[in-house]
């Protein structure tokens, strides 16, 4: 089963055209959406989650059309929105309970089951009982997690969950989100490069609702090895750098600033070849994308 997403575009009412024309083939297993804030990510993952519509276009799940047929959709999706809520005063037990009931698992014994198997699936289940209030921001995502799995989602969505998470939990939630990838589409959409280079065989790019890169994360490195370059600077030269070169990305290295420049041949003797990782592969189409803007 594929997701594919053909010519979409959505313009909201105050003018911002949040995606423009995407075309997505969105296969199993995770996929990584990327893009920076305000790229249209939300936006999408609300259109494909059935929250909200698209002008034109069309989102097909298999044979299922996404976008007529919402309430078969919301049957096999699970959603873990980037806002998510929980009701403070009920208990995690409690709470799974109620959205399968909801999601239509009317029997008792049966839902018992589920989500008995989900607490323990996230590692929630020895404080199940606890109200939602008093969880932290891993555990909350977790429970999460557990809510958007009930039913045996066949597209899972996540939008930008890691934030807020401490290493750890942001670990924990990884190897949560990689053992629920094998039979399932799992969209993660998310502004943190390391995210999807850790976690997903398929990512696109987007920027200004617009999809800017598409592929295997190791295809789109391979694309750009061997012409990234790197050199320490002072902070008063960034302009003049970025003025002459791509600069497509600048880290602080014991409090100078280092440049990774993005050219076919070594800019000059003074800098040395670096090894492209999916970061530089980002800032070079992001910063491809805004030039042809700004220009
Ligand atoms: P992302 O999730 O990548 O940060 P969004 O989909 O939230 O991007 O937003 C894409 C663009 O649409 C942004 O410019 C944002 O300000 C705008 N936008 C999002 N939601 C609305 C809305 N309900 N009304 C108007 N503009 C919106």
């Amino acid at each position: 089963m594929e997701l594919q997403i053909s010519n979409l575009s959505k313009t909201y009412p105050n003018g911002v055209q949040a995606l423009k024309n995407i075309n997505l083939n969105i296969p199993q297993g995770m996929y990584g959406l990327l893009g920076p804030n305000g790229a249209g990510k939300s936006t999408l993952m609300r259109t494909i989650a059935t929250l909200q519509e698209a002008d034109s276009g069309s989102i097909l799940l298999g044979d299922l059309d996404v976008l007529k047929n919402k309430s078969e959709v919301r049957k096999i999706l699970g959603y873990l929105p980037q806002e998510f809520g929980v009701y403070p005063k009920v208990s995690a037990e409690t709470m799974l309970d109620h959205i399968a009931a909801l999601k239509g698992i009317a029997n008792n014994k049966e839902r018992k089951e589920v989500v008995e198997m989900l607490l323990q699936k996230v590692n929630l289940w020895d404080v199940r009982k606890k109200n939602l209030g008093t969880y932290s921001g891993g555990m909350k995502q977790r429970f999460g997690i557990a809510q958007a799995l009930i039913g045996n989602p066949t597209l899972i969505i996540v939008d930008e969950p890691t934030a807020g998470l401490d290493p750890a939990e942001r670990s924990r939630f990884h190897n949560l989100l990689s053992e629920i990838g094998e039979n399932t589409i799992v969209i993660l959409s998310t502004h943190i490069v390391d995210d999807v280079s850790n976690l997903c065989q398929n990512m696109a790019i987007i920027c200004l609702g617009e999809v800017i890169a598409e592929g295997k994360p190791n295809e789109l490195v391979a694309a750009i090895q061997g012409k990234v370059w790197q050199k320490l600077i002072e902070k008063s030269e960034l302009d003049h750098y970025r003025a002459d070169m791509q600069v497509i990305a600048t880290h602080l290295k014991a409090g100078r600033p280092q440049i990774h420049v993005l050219s076919d041949e070594r800019p000059d003797t003074s800098f040395e070849a670096t090894e492209a990782g999916l970061e530089d592969v980002y800032f070079a189409r992001i910063s491809e994308k805004m030039e042809v803007i700004t220009v």
